[in-house]
């Protein structure tokens, strides 16, 4: 019998354990990684105003998918899923402004010309209200995105996360901001500011009483996505998320749940390879790895504070 390593984490096929300081500041690449939405696509998001509001596919020049939608570099628009989507006129002088935040985006896009979410017939923010609610009902739903394609349900209903991690595994705890991991796991200082870093780890922490229940160890992350920040809000309540690097569960179904939160956006590999654990009706997805498959073990107050304990690519 093999002897399991403290983190109950062991390495799997293909996972690498990089030293910490390789996680939290990678080293210059021909194309960038993905980064968790920054704080004014976030506000675009919400803002009833704005030409994006409650557009999934929201970012900037700061933020936003990038190894996980190119095939290669350099990064350009041309080798990336969003070749198939011209920019339109508004998105083309946004991407021209030199004082704007989506000069030289090559991932701009905007509802009138960018990829759209679909989900049980429907599309854009239909689909996404529908996969909100049916998730809130006690769903069980595959949503594609970078690091893959993963499964989401209410974490408050046991019956829901009894399915989830049937087909999915252990999963993470998603919640809106570091007050609310609080409540649930035990956090450093440090531990809050990585939550809520770019890189957007999941971070293990010793878990909370007050938590749903399962291991000792919970897996916190934020949302990252546009796609997150939408289904938290339409759920009013943590989610819960399959995750590649967690403690991994009897196998890893997509057929049997309730929705495919999906999109339009081609498949592309390369940087990331497309997403290979994607099968049956979550094919077709175009995210693949993506720096949300960090996981982060946070050692407590002690020296350093967090170390990595695994990092999984292109399986969500
Ligand atoms: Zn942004
Ligand atoms: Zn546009």
């Amino acid at each position: 019998m093999e002897t399991a390593p403290p983190t109950g984490l062991p390495p799997g096929p293909g996972a690498r354990v990089p030293a910490a300081a390789a996680v939290l500041a990678p080293a210059a690449a021909a194309v960038p990684p993905d980064l968790a939405t920054c704080a004014a696509c976030l506000l675009e998001l919400f803002d009833p105003g704005a030409r994006r509001h409650r557009y999934a596919f929201t970012g900037c020049a700061a933020c936003g998918p990038r190894a996980s939608i190119a095939a290669g570099p350099p990064f350009a628009r041309e080798r990336t899923a969003l070749r198939r989507f011209p920019m339109c006129a508004a998105c083309a002088a946004e991407y021209r402004d030199p004082a704007g935040r989506r000069f030289r985006d090559e991932a701009v896009a905007c509802p009138a010309c960018g990829p759209r979410l679909s989900f049980l017939g429907l599309s854009g923010d239909a689909a996404l209200r529908a996969a909100g609610a049916l998730v809130a009902a006690g769903g069980v739903i595959a949503v594609k995105g970078p690091g893959g394609t993963r499964l989401v349900c209410d974490a408050a209903n046991a019956d829901s996360v009894a399915r989830l991690r049937h087909a999915g595994g252990e999963p993470a705890l998603m919640v809106p901001g570091p007050a609310a991991a609080a409540a649930f796991g035990r956090l450093t200082a440090q531990d809050r500011r990585l939550l809520a870093s770019p890189g957007a780890p999941v971070l293990l922490v010793p878990r909370r009483e007050g938590a749903p229940a399962g291991p000792p160890e919970l897996g916190l992350v934020l949302p990252h996505t546009p796609v997150h920040h939408l289904l938290l809000d339409a759920v009013r309540r943590p989610l819960a998320v399959s995750w590649a690097g967690l403690p991994a569960g009897p196998g890893r179904r997509f057929d049997d749940v309730d929705g495919v939160l999906g999109d339009d956006l081609p498949a592309v590999s390369a940087c990331g390879a497309a997403d290979g654990s994607a099968s049956g009706s979550a094919s077709g997805a175009a995210f693949g790895a993506a720096d949300g498959d960090t996981v982060l073990r946070s050692l407590g107050a002690r020296a350093g504070g967090v170390r990595a304990v695994a990092v999984r690519r292109g399986a969500g």
